[in-house]
């Protein structure tokens, strides 16, 4: 019998939405100067909260279904961050009332599994953490697999409009499940209607609009310059950091997410793509790695055969994995 995930979605969409509100609120918190530019702290406390927020209501809806979740709340027990718990547990109750922290705990905890599993979650409490720093993208990444695929997806995006040209916007929180569509509404109200999205039609690849990483770490500035030079791409690349970019090729306001190795030894986690991929192939693009292989979520906590990510709207991904492979193949990926 097929399953319409009607109650995992309801699930995931309350989940995300009360982690990306508590996001929002140690965000607004945070004072954009340079002496404390490099005081991760806030993040640190809205990653544990967020993750918290999401547990709690997938371990009281769906008790049996294993969490794959970036956070353990090992460093949360120390005593030495007792002040640190306490600031979680204000965030919380901030914007979700009265908890404790030893729910807290109990609820970080249960994202705690490792290994693959028929039927699990996986989540990124907070995705793009520089991004949450500068007060620029970030996402809350929620994804549910079943037998490999994935069969649900929600993302919440606190800065992000309908227009990647805006830096920040009130916030959106899409979803998509397998064969039904992928749609968009705002964060609040928790009643807001929702739209559905579809990527462009583009199928001029000189006409692209190419998105890619902040971060020169997590994707090669310079293949994705050669790329685009080759492909004829007029624009110049839009950098956001987190899935906020699965997002914006979604909505069809970029074409091109290009995830360019930097290291030949990483392995892209699960939890930093499986709620942007279903949103891309719900939205009618494509997604595979840069040797154009499926992404396969059943290795557990990484993409061990994969490397990299191409993300294109429908038109585009021949054409565009044909020279990702052209160049790789040139300017071999540095140990
Ligand atoms: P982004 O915001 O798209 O730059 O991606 C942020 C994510 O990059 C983080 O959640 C990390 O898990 C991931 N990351 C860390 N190191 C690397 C790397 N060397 N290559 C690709 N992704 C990485
Ligand atoms: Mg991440």
């Amino acid at each position: 019998m097929s399953n319409s995930y009607a109650r995992e979605l309801a699930a995931a969409l309350q989940a995300v939405r009360d982690a990306s509100l508590i996001c929002q609120h140690v965000q607004s918190q945070i004072v954009l100067d340079s002496r404390e530019k490099e005081d991760r702290s806030p993040v640190t406390i809205a990653d544990f909260a967020s993750q918290a927020a999401v547990c709690r209501v997938l371990g009281e809806l769906f008790p049996a279904d294993p969490i794959i979740a970036e956070e353990d709340a090992a460093f949360l027990r120390l005593p030495e961050n007792t002040a640190f718990l306490n600031q979680v547990e204000a965030a919380v109750t901030a914007t979700l009332g009265d908890v404790t922290s030893a729910e807290i705990c109990e609820w970080i905890d249960r994202g705690g599994a490792n290994a693959y599993s028929e039927r699990f979650w996986t989540l990124d409490p907070i995705d793009g953490t520089k991004g949450f720093l500068r007060k620029e993208q970030y996402a809350v990444s929620l994804a549910l697999i079943v037998n490999g695929q994935i069969e649900v997806g929600v993302l919440g995006c606190p800065n992000l409009t309908r227009s990647v040209g805006a830096v920040r916007g009130p916030g959106l929180l899409y979803s998509a499940v397998r064969g039904q569509g992928a749609e968009v509404r705002p964060i609040t109200p928790s009643d807001a209607a929702a739209e559905p999205i579809h990527v462009s039609d583009c199928g001029d690849p000189r006409a692209a609009r190419l998105c890619e990483s902040v971060e020169s770490g997590h994707s090669s500035h310079d293949d994705s310059a050669e790329i685009s030079s080759r492909l004829g791409i007029a624009g110049k690349a839009v950098r956001l950091d987190s899935q906020a970019k699965y997002a914006v090729v979604a909505q069809g306001d970029a074409d091109v997410y290009l995830r360019l190795p930097t290291r030949k030894d990483y392995r892209e986690r699960i939890w930093d793509h499986a709620g942007g991929v279903i949103l891309v192939e719900e939205a009618g693009g494509r997604v595979s790695d840069v040797d154009g292989r499926p992404l396969d979520f059943t290795r557990g906590r990484a993409l061990e055969d994969n490397r990299g990510v191409v993300v294109t709207c429908a038109n585009l991904h021949d054409v565009v994995l044909g020279t990702v492979r052209e160049v790789l193949q040139n300017n071999a990926t540095p140990a």
